[in-house]
């Protein structure tokens, strides 16, 4: 008998007929003989309605309110999921995250996971019910609700899944796996079958949401495998592991792309030792997370600083950046929240050379100008015009073929890879 933990999305249960349809999935699941937890999001659009509703009472809503707001998306689910079950004649009990245990940090609105005490999960998987949890909230250790940030249910997911020690971790979605592109965008984008925890992590945090990047962090440091699948069929979906040599060893696994991100730019400023030290701590210590940077070449001692950051960060950073400019007496500092950055993802960039300049031949041949660049050892990044997102996705993907079969790397002897 497997310990299998499932995670329904908000559109898998955005309608009473939907839950009634996770309810004989769970059922079917249990009948075959397994233990089962499901941790479900909040119905449909529920959270975004709740932050529109936040936003029309308060334009800075404290954040310890906007958590207990958020969280009552996710109870609505679990109990109609938990009537449905009974109405259909078995056995199932639910919890909201504090009461089975997930204890945080104090990072109100995208805190941390620090421990899962699972003994209520356990007891009631031993009473043979169905156990539904709600996803993406959690309790600090002194009680006060959190929540997870966007996309935490699959964190919830992954969490429980290790902390009862699950066979497997089951995200039901409303796609059919990971995709080689968003396949709203990309119509023949490819659903990937298996993916190393090294690559979904960079898909994940490049802009796919079909994961949260740290359900897959989570996943990862306690090799949790995860079964990414459609809640509306059958079908096999994407595994996510540990990589391995008998994995497909894609030099490009997929093109992702991110709208929700500024780009803030800080003019004229001097181009001397602390600087930027200066800049990027005072964002830090405003709590601000900053993705990428490029400072431009220095004139007559003076430079510009670019960086971007998430939308969500985006007042934070405004008031920090005003701050910071005027004290390095920057001549300027503007925001542009009309930029998207589109990312190629792939571990055979480690050993394949040529696929920055095939890139960028792609996006210049589409007349897609570029902002700014950045790479690690399996991702180049582009920041670009927000209005080309769709066309800059779609030139990638064709470019690199990826609606093929995926193409293996071949390593030549003495290759030493690294070369993007
Ligand atoms: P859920 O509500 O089930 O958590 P999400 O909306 O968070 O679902 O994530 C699923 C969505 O992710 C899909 O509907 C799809 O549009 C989007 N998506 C973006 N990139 C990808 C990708 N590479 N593969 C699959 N889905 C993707
Ligand atoms: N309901 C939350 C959100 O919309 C959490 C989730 O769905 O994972 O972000
Ligand atoms: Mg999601």
């Amino acid at each position: 008998m497997a310990i299998v933990v499932t995670k329904f999305g908000g559109t898998s249960v955005g309608n009473p007929e939907r839950i009634q349809n996770v309810a004989r999935r769970l059922i079917a699941l249990r009948e075959g003989g397994d233990s089962i937890v499901a941790v479900v999001s909040a119905m449909g659009d529920v959270t975004d309605d709740l932050l529109t509703l936040a936003a029309q009472i308060s334009p800075h809503p404290p954040e310890r309110e906007m958590d207990m707001l958020l969280a009552t998306g996710e109870q609505v689910t679990i109990a109609l999921l938990a009537m449905s079950i009974h109405a259909l004649g078995h056995e199932a009990i639910s919890f909201t995250g504090p009461q089975v245990g997930i204890v945080t940090d104090e990072g109100h609105t995208k805190a941390k996971i620090t421990e899962v005490r699972a003994e209520k999960v356990k007891a009631s998987l031993s009473e043979g019910k169905i156990v539904i949890v709600a996803g993406f909230q959690g309790v600090t250790p002194d009680g006060q609700i959190t929540t997870l940030g966007r996309g935490g249910s699959d964190t919830t997911a992954i969490a429980i899944a290790a902390g009862i020690d699950a066979d497997l971790c089951e995200i039901y979605t409303d796609v059919d796996g990971v995709f080689t592109a968003d396949p709203r965008i990309v119509p023949d984008a490819r659903k990937i079958d298996v993916i190393s925890y090294e690559e979904m992590l960079e898909i994940a945090a490049t802009g796919a949401r079909v994961l949260q990047l740290r359900a897959v962090e989570f996943a990862r440091n306690h090799g949790v495998v995860i079964h990414c699948r459609s809640s509306f069929h059958q079908g096999q979906g994407t595994i996510v592991r540990e990589g391995d040599d008998s994995m497909e060893q894609a030099i490009i696994s997929g093109v992702t792309h991110d709208t929700s991100e500024a780009k803030v730019t800080i003019r004229d400023v001097p181009d001397t030792p602390g600087v930027a030290a200066r800049v990027f701590n005072r964002l830090a210590e405003a709590n601000v997370n900053v993705d990428m940077i490029i400072q431009n070449v220095s004139e007559d001692g003076r430079t510009d600083i670019s960086f971007t950051v998430p939308a969500e960060d985006l007042t934070r950073a405004r008031q920090t950046t005003a701050e910071v400019a005027h004290e390095l007496s920057a001549r300027e500092w503007t925001v542009d929240e009309s930029v998207a950055k589109v990312s190629l993802v792939g571990a055979g960039m480690k050993t394949h050379p040529g696929v920055a300049a095939q890139m960028f031949t792609a996006l210049a041949d589409a007349d897609v100008n570029l902002h700014m660049i950045s790479t690690s050892s399996i991702r180049i990044s582009c920041v670009i015009s927000r209005e080309q997102t769709e066309t800059a996705v779609r030139a990638l993907h064709d470019s690199f073929g990826l609606a093929n079969e995926a193409v293996k790397v071949e390593v030549s002897p003495g290759s030493t890879g690294g070369d993007c």
